[in-house]
């Protein structure tokens, strides 16, 4: 029920306007996102990498709604990534991207053109690009475009939602060589047509999923902070003796930091998905509706300004 009412709130441009101008965020905000420029992203990236962790960051932005803010995201890519290989940071650092901050919504192929550039780029930089799952009206497109995209840059990565009832087939069509598949429970508020709402259902579809993919010929990236099914993921590591260079964790950024070490200290490869820019408000939405503890903390320091 709160969950369904913050994501509700992730939609509303009026409270986004409120809470934006509101003086209270900066310590909230700091605790999931990186900062608001490239160069916070880049200090972030770095201290993370020192600490043995791999980096995928994030520009923060979706729904564009012009082709001018399309080009603009593109182009925030193209800079980061070249900063990235200039600092050293790539391959350690690869970059995730919403297809709806590049147009996705109105207008496919300008999404799929820009993409194709950040792709280019970040294979002139070393490193991969990971194509965010969003709402389940885009799957379809999404898969569509990450499919012409993998002819000409086959490392590209797909994110499955393990919440959509789809999903254990898409696992299937996708745990094929050289594939790299990121797996993670699913973010947005969803009918029950097309998605299980109980935990439940939706841990067991995870563990499916996983299984599908860690025996399969790709390459699994299990995002989740779950502690059980981190250790399931352990456990079928070892299962189908797959090395830490054949799989990898994925956590987000300020979630369960100890953990991120814990893992990385077990040898296991750990990516962190670092958001940073100003269009903040739907992200930091989506990680309160996952867990009321943090909407205590954000609350918190809302009434204290
Ligand atoms: P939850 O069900 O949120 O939590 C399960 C358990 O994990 C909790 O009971 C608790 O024990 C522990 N836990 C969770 N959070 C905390 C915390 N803050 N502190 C301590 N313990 C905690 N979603 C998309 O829809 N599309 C994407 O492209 C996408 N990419 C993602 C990339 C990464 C790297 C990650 C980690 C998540 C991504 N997500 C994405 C979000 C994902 O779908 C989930 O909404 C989010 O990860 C919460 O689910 P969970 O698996 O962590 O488990």
């Amino acid at each position: 029920m709160l969950r369904s009412v913050i994501l509700a709130a992730s939609r509303s441009s009026g409270l986004e306007r409120l809470v934006e101008t509101a003086p209270l965020t900066r310590g909230v905000v700091r605790r999931f996102v990186a900062g608001t420029s490239p160069d916070d992203a880049l200090r972030a990236t770095g201290e993370l990498v020192a600490d043995g962790l791999a980096v995928s960051l994030d520009v923060l932005g979706e729904d564009t709604e012009t082709a001018e803010q399309a080009v603009a995201t593109r182009e925030a890519y193209v800079s980061l990534l070249a900063a990235l290989r200039d600092s050293a940071l790539t391959p350690a650092a690869e970059v995730s991207v919403k297809l709806s901050a590049l147009g996705q919504k109105f207008d496919e192929q300008l999404a799929y053109e820009q993409a194709r550039a950040i792709c280019a780029a970040a294979s002139e930089a070393g490193t991969t690009v990971t194509l965010d799952a969003e709402d389940h009206t885009t799957t379809d497109s999404t898969l569509d475009i990450l499919t012409k995209l993998r002819t000409d840059f086959p490392t590209t990565g797909a994110v499955l939602q393990a919440y959509l009832r789809r999903t254990e087939a898409d696992c299937r069509e996708l745990a094929t060589a050289g594939s790299r598949v990121r797996l993670c429970k699913g973010a947005y508020k969803e009918p029950e047509s097309v998605a299980y709402q109980s935990t439940l259902d939706v841990d067991k579809s995870f563990v499916r999923c996983l299984n599908i993919l860690m025996s399969g010929e790709g390459y699994p990236m299990l995002a989740t902070h779950d502690p059980r099914l981190i250790a399931i993921g352990e456990d079928r590591a070892r299962w189908f003796d797959r090395s830490p260079d054949e799989f990898e964790f994925q956590l987000l950024y300020g979630v369960r930091p100890e953990e991120q070490a814990r893992l990385a200290a077990e040898g296991y490869t750990v990516r962190v998905y670092v958001p940073y820019g100003t269009q903040w408000y739907p992200y930091l939405m989506r990680r309160l509706a996952e867990r009321p503890a943090n909407m205590g903390f954000f609350l918190k320091a809302v009434s204290r300004k």
